[in-house]
């Protein structure tokens, strides 16, 4: 009887307790989600987001063009640092999603942002799995190209930091994810792109032939008014780049990719997702002569070779249509 009484003023708690806590979360939405919603109620695009994700079925019709994503042109609040490793879609290099969760635990994922880009850095290859950024005017400008190869200072403890002398007479080239070309807006964001965390060591004929032909390519969809996500990393391992530092007894390895790859979602000029353009490329001087396209692939087939889901915050539906094409370029 003790017992009956007992649960049943639980189970009363329990109902009281998730009653309480829905209507916090619903009176934490903004006062347009009394009435009617629209795209202008928002400052952000971060608090639209999270009206539609209250509301899946979207009566707001915040979502237009059904890609999960609200009120594309809105802009985004930037993240906190001090979140670092929350997987949100606040930092708009990462707005179509964290193709391997990188976090802030995982030292071989390990989730680095900067304000021009985001990184997935791997402490054991030390170079990033991928690195993802967002392409469009607001980043490009007249900047000169800063050059300042120099360590992350922001990996963790721990983790072999690459320096500028471990590509020294390799033979390979540092060589940029995020392109030094695409952040010429701003002084820092240019300079940050020369971190060490931001390289791999690419062959010479990869580096300054078809992948900155792909480079140059991205920038003049720009250029048409197209916004791009792009990711883009190393896979395999061609051979290891061994580094002895004289202040210490120990070599570094650092992995030569025998692949270098990229995954770009173009939106045209309203932000609707228009196509995607993969790419896989080896890391060696045999691609001398040859061009971006010979090397064209569907975005599903790399999400095979790599094990990443690419553009996962887009509707399962979507990215099926989109990742399965081959890019024909006009
Ligand atoms: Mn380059
Ligand atoms: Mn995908």
């Amino acid at each position: 009887m003790i017992f009956r009484i007992f649960f049943k003023s639980l189970l009363v708690l329990i109902l009281l307790l998730t009653g309480c806590s829905t209507v916090t979360e619903k009176s934490d939405l903004p006062p347009c989600t009394q009435s009617d919603c629209t795209c202008s109620d928002f400052t952000t695009q971060n608090e639209a987001q999270k009206v539609l994700e209250a509301f899946p079925n979207d009566p707001y019709k915040l979502d237009r063009n059904g890609d999960g994503i609200a009120c594309e042109s809105l802009p985004i609040k930037r993240q906190n640092p001090a979140e670092h490793g929350n997987l949100n879609t606040a930092n708009s290099h990462i707005r179509y999603g964290n193709p391997s969760n990188a976090n802030a635990t995982d030292f071989n994922n390990y989730l680095l942002e900067k304000p021009g880009y985001v990184l997935s850095y791997n402490c054991k290859t030390g170079i990033a799995n991928w690195a993802s950024w967002q392409l469009n005017r607001s980043w490009l400008g007249n900047v000169d190209r800063s050059d300042n190869f120099r360590s992350d200072p922001d990996l963790p403890d721990n983790c072999y930091v690459a320096r500028p002398s471990d590509y020294t007479r390799s033979g390979y080239d540092k060589g940029h994810l995020t392109p030094s070309g695409d952040r010429t807006k701003r002084k820092s964001d240019n300079s940050s792109t020369f971190l060490m965390s931001n390289m791999i060591p690419q062959s010479p004929a990869n580096n300054r032939e078809v992948w900155r032909e792909l480079e140059e390519y991205s920038r003049y969809l720009v250029s048409k008014g197209k916004e791009l996500y792009i990711v883009a990393g190393g896979e395999g391992k061609e051979k290891l780049l061994l580094a002895t530092h004289k202040s210490e007894n120990k070599t570094n390895k650092i992995t030569v990719p025998k692949y270098t790859w990229k995954a770009i979602l173009v939106l045209d000029k309203l932000g609707r997702i228009e196509n995607t353009i993969a790419v896989r490329i080896p890391n060696s001087e045999k691609v001398a002569q040859k061009d971006w396209t010979d090397y064209i692939i569907s975005i599903d087939e790399l999400e095979k070779i790599t094990g990443y889901d690419f553009f996962n915050r887009l509707k399962p539906e979507i990215q099926r249509e989109i990742e399965s094409k081959i890019y024909q370029k006009p």
